[in-house]
């Protein structure tokens, strides 16, 4: 399997060289040249199997030489071992026919970590054969920060750096980011928000001098092995509820279109999935864009599901190049109109194709916050607010097909959300009680790139 870039102009790689390098080097992303099958034969055969043994058949036909039969099975099952739930991503019934999947049993309760797990232990057999070592460096608003410590924590080929704007993500957030104690892990709160902590991560990337010196690796949600993994859970829950002879369709709470791009993958394998809702939260960019055609920028706007304040969705990419009929010139065309204009519009048929697949909707503040009141009074079920975001949308597009909504993070994440809806202040999982009286250790930061760049080659292990 070979993997191509969005916009053309990018040497081919292989799976390991494209998940290795993150962001192709014309500004594109990677996306495999062709999209494995999956027979309906083949989908009925994953019912009652454990999630591993579904992630093997999913994943396998897209990883081409890059790792053995056996490396990549016991790659899997480090992956998911530290996972609080047998079922990996267990699905409860919210209605008659709404079902909720649970992505959240992972070590930092966010679904964030289905991908970050298997791309750590993914990192670790491939550097540790070429004999090489390299500096992740990461920006996060929260989530992908603290999974991305996780997976990486205590992996030897690998130093960890991540930088969090100080003061700005959730005590639950920090203290998953700052407690664990292994020396290759390094949080940095940063006197910034989060755009500057991501503008320094590019300053970083554009500097090439220290990105080779460093060997600077990115795992941000654009690296295509990321979004690989989540295509496995299109399946298990899809299965559990009669694909291939049942179809279904999924409603994702989405951000930077990292998660539902997977879904879509799903779908283009052959999962019989009817529609692809996106959710949005009041950062609406992408269900304005499906329904006007127009995809605008506008400011980023806080919200109670801080996770999806996003301006431009990075994965989107990966859609437009399908419906531009995989024309690299007409997507890196849209990109420098983005880039320049901040914003374009999408052909006729494009949209047309999109919105063979994708449907939209948003939730403002109010609605995220009334929904999580609802679904407790109905069922006893507590929504983290990202997840609430999604099961408010979901009502607008229920039909006869069974509609599942992901829930992205656990409720004890957003504790103040939740309990300003509830009146319930959702306790962590037995496995993290402790998180609270775990030791913290962070390093200030201020907003300069040639400050951070000497902080990073001093603490790494060279
Ligand atoms: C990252 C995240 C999202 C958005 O996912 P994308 O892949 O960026 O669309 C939604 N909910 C939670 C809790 C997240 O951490």
């Amino acid at each position: 399997m070979k993997y191509i870039s969005t916009r053309g102009q990018a040497p081919i790689l292989s799976f390991e060289e494209a998940m290795l390098t993150g962001l192709a080097r014309d500004g594109g992303l990677y996306v495999p040249q062709e999209i494995p099958q999956m027979s309906p034969a083949d989908i009925a055969a994953l019912a009652g199997l454990p999630y591993e043994e579904v992630a093997f058949r999913i994943m396998w036909p897209f990883l081409g030489e890059s790792f053995t039969e056996d490396e990549f099975r016991e790659i899997i099952a480090k992956a998911y071992a530290s996972f609080g739930h047998a079922a990996r991503a267990p699905m409860v019934q919210l209605g008659p026919n709404h079902f909720l999947l649970e992505l959240f049993h992972g070590p930092t309760l966010a679904f964030k970590d289905f991908a970050m797990q298997l791309i750590g232990q993914l990192f670790q057999v491939a550097l540790k054969r070429r004999g090489e070592k390299v500096t992740i460096v990461g920006a996060t608003s929260g989530d992908t920060g603290s999974a991305a410590i996780e997976a990486f924590r205590g992996l030897d080929a690998v130093d960890v750096f991540i930088l969090f704007p100080h003061g700005r993500v959730s005590e639950v957030q920090r203290r998953q980011m700052t407690t664990p104690s292994e020396a290759n892990v390094h949080a940095l709160a940063l006197d910034g928000d989060f755009d500057d902590c991501q503008a320094r991560l590019k300053d970083m990337f554009n500097h090439f001098d220290f990105r080779d010196e460093v060997r600077l690796a990115g795992v941000n949600s654009i690296n295509w092995a990321r979004v690989l993994a989540q295509v496995v859970y299109y399946f298990t829950s899809a299965v559990a509820l009669g694909a291939p002879h049942r179809p279904v369709s999924l409603t994702v709470p989405t951000g930077n279109f990292g998660d539902i791009f997977a879904g879509y993958i799903a779908r283009r394998m052959g999962l019989p999935i009817e529609k692809l809702v996106i959710a949005t939260n009041r950062n609406d960019i992408l269900h304005r864009a499906l329904s006007s055609g127009g995809y605008v920028t506008s400011g980023v706007t806080p919200s109670i599901s801080p996770s999806m304040d996003i301006q431009v969705s990075s994965n989107f990419e990966r859609a437009l190049f399908d419906a531009y009929g995989r024309d690299g010139n007409a997507v890196a065309q849209l990109m420098d109109e983005l880039k320049g204009q901040g914003g374009f519009t999408i052909s006729q048929g494009a949209l047309q194709s999109l919105c063979e697949t994708f449907a939209s909707g948003r939730a403002s503040e109010e609605e995220t916050t009334a929904t999580i009141k609802r679904l407790f009074a109905e069922t006893g079920e507590i929504l983290c607010p990202h997840s609430a975001v999604g099961v408010k949308v979901a009502g607008e597009h229920m039909g006869t097909t069974p509609m599942i909504t992901l829930a992205t993070a656990h409720p004890a994440k957003f504790p103040d959300a939740v309990e300003a809806a509830t009146g319930q202040r959702p306790p962590l999982p037995n496995r993290m009680a402790d998180l609270y009286e775990r030791p913290e250790r962070v390093t200030r930061v201020a907003n300069d790139l040639a400050a951070l760049e000497a902080l990073i080659k001093e603490r790494r292990a060279s």
